[in-house]
């Protein structure tokens, strides 16, 4: 059992000394050395034990944490960051601050490595946890219904499991950067009192400043102006799509990635949408306005290069949508789902256009826009066969709603707009949980359809290029065979020369009957099982609604029967596949 006191509630402590001083007590007690690493305060006091839980999909949370880690030693605090799928080696009845960053992901679910931590929190585990404050930092896009689902379960769930909030959670939107700041200053603030605190932030960085601390080198705050070296369709003539494949020199950057790790774009507006937007307010374009992220510009500059024209967050909507004949009637509570239905169609430009007598100042609709945010893309290029380059495999959205041509902002950019001396401004994003066998003999077993391709490329050429002898499997599936086969010639190339041990592949408008990538998964149940038990990695990469769904019960089934375990035994199999890290996705 453990003896470790709490201060009372009703101690002469202000929450935040209360919270300090039962850290304190609990880190003497512990007995363990903390002095290594840690920025002991001024004070002399011993650091105040934190752990940082994270659940990361694309990296953004996992990022997000190390952030709050360095910003917390910073401010006399010991932090641990560890991914939420650890939370088994965790002695629970030790920890007294913990933080949770993490993202949601698809219809309001759980991060991969999120998902154990949400069991676990939900079960018998769920022993009072009174001696552990907490606060979450929930991630999500507003976009979607389950806004941030994931970090608000997790905090409800801690919140009545006898943990006490040490500051409210904050939910942040796709541009996330002011409200997880806010989030980190006043987290950190309410976990070292004043007099605890350790150095003091610099004026230009630290928890007052900017996104990380100053660094000379090419990073998401400090994106580095790529070329485009090459733009090419990978459909042939007379296919339903457009998917692309982007060529990108990060010559000069000091840049550097690993296969199975995203590119972060940022684009910038369509001119002509621009424009238009420009005449509907009444300007010329060229009358000063705010820049989202302080200083001025001018509208068009805003409106081209720093602002989201395409999706309203609320306070524009409400703006807009009360001068608006249809959206007017579906702005109370009791339509929100109307409302969502409405605006999946719709953009800002239908709402300018339908509120002519809105009246808002440019300066004023400026103010009311979201941020335009990077576009993340799953890098399909491995830097090991293509030094100094990065590639990407593109769906590019073109598509007519309500009687206008709609285009994706990023995939555009790409596809349309970036000329020979256009800069495409670029940032690597890592992906640690998306990785290679540590060891190139362990066999590879890659499902990716369509754009889902992209990282199993990269796995390809990384392990022909460091020689790796594990075994390739490949499954790949789009619409027909004739037109949307990408890198047909390489795959079947590498396919021929023994590198791709199997490709299998599943082209849904062949015939009649759709057929799809866990259809082949089922077809080859023996074999799959097979390499499973010779230790294979399991990847999947592509559409997470359905797709990543249906792969997921392809493989329980595969489990069940081909394995013989029957569905508990597969699912608890495919649970330790994952906590192995021989389960990974990368699905959007
Ligand atoms: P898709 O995932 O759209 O299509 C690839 C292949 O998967 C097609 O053959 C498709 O068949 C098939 N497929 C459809 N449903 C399933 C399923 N349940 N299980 C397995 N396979 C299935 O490829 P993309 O790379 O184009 O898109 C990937 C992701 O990007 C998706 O989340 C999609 O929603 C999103 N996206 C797609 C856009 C687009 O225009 N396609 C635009 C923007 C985003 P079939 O189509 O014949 O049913």
């Amino acid at each position: 059992m453990d003896f470790t006191p709490l201060i009372p509630e009703n101690a002469p402590f202000t929450p935040a000394q209360r919270q300090w001083l039962n850290g304190y007590l609990a880190g003497l007690l512990a007995g363990e050395t903390r002095a290594s690493g840690a920025a002991t305060p001024d004070s002399g006091r011993a650091p105040i034990p934190l752990l940082i839980l994270f659940g990361s999909q694309t990296g953004t949370a996992e990022q997000l944490a190390r952030r709050v880690a360095t910003e917390a030693r910073a401010r006399g605090c010991e932090p641990r960051v560890m991914e939420a799928a650890a939370h088994g080696s965790i002695d629970w009845t030790r920890e007294t601050n913990l933080l949770v960053v993490t993202s949601t992901y698809g219809d309001g679910e759980m991060p991969d490595n999120a998902r154990d931590f949400w069991l676990w929190l939900q079960g018998d585990a769920a022993r009072p946890l009174d001696r552990l404050g907490f606060s979450v930092l929930a991630l999500g896009d507003s976009n979607y219904p389950e806004f941030c689902a994931a970090g608000r379960n997790i905090d409800e769930r801690l919140g009545a499991l006898g943990a006490r909030r040490i500051h409210p959670r904050a939910d942040c939107d796709v541009d996330y950067e002011a409200a997880a700041k806010g989030w980190i200053d006043s987290v950190l603030a309410a976990l070292t009192p004043p007099n605890a605190a350790g150095p003091k932030p610099s004026p230009t960085g630290g928890p007052g400043g900017a996104a990380s601390p100053p660094s000379t080198g090419f990073g998401k705050a400090r994106p580095f102006p790529a070329r485009l070296l090459a733009n090419r369709r990978l459909n042939g003539e007379g296919s339903e799509k457009e998917t692309r494949h982007f060529e990108i020199s990060l010559e000069g950057s000091s840049l550097s990635y690993e296969a199975g790790d995203a590119l972060g774009v940022v684009p910038s507006n369509c001119p002509a949408l621009v424009e238009e937007i420009i005449a509907l307010l009444g300007g010329d374009g060229e009358e000063g306005v705010p820049m989202p992220g302080g200083g001025e510009t001018s509208l068009r500059r805003a409106l081209a290069t720093a602002c989201d024209i395409t999706r309203p967050g609320g306070e524009l909507l409400q703006r807009l949508g009360a001068h608006h004949p249809e959206v007017r009637t579906l702005l109370s509570p009791d339509r929100k789902e109307e409302l969502r239905r409405w605006l999946w169609g719709h953009e800002i430009i239908d709402l300018l256009l339908g509120a002519p007598g809105a009246g808002l100042k440019p300066a004023e609709f400026v103010g009311l826009l979201k941020k335009l945010a990077p576009r993340l893309y799953s890098i399909s290029s491995s830097p090991k066969a293509h030094a100094g380059e990065v590639h990407l495999t593109v769906n590019v959205v073109r598509h007519p709603s309500h009687g206008r041509s709609r285009k994706g902002v990023c995939s555009t950019f790409l596809a349309d707009r970036v000329g020979p001396a256009t800069e495409v401004p670029v940032f690597v994003q890592a992906s640690h949980g998306f990785r290679l066998p540590a060891s190139g003999e362990t066999p590879v077993i890659m499902v990716g359809p369509g754009t889902g391709v992209a990282p199993f490329r990269a796995f390809l050429h990384e392990r022909r290029a460091t020689g790796a002898t594990g075994r390739n499997w490949l499954f790949f599936g789009e619409q027909r065979s004739a037109h949307d086969f990408y890198y047909r010639e390489e795959l079947e190339g590498m396919r021929a020369e023994g590198h791709l041990t199997r490709l299998d592949t599943a082209f849904s408008r062949d015939q009649a009957a759709k057929v799809y990538v866990q259809h082949r998964i089922a077809e080859r149940a023996d074999e799959l099982w097979s390499w499973l038990q010779e230790g294979a990695h399991f990847y999947v990469c592509g559409d997470a609604s359905r797709m990543a769904r249906d792969v997921d019960a392809a493989l329980h089934a595969v489990a069940a029967t081909a394995g013989g375990l029957g569905p508990e035994g597969a699912a608890e199999y495919i649970a330790g596949l994952k906590t192995a890290k021989r389960y990974q996705r990368d699905v959007y």
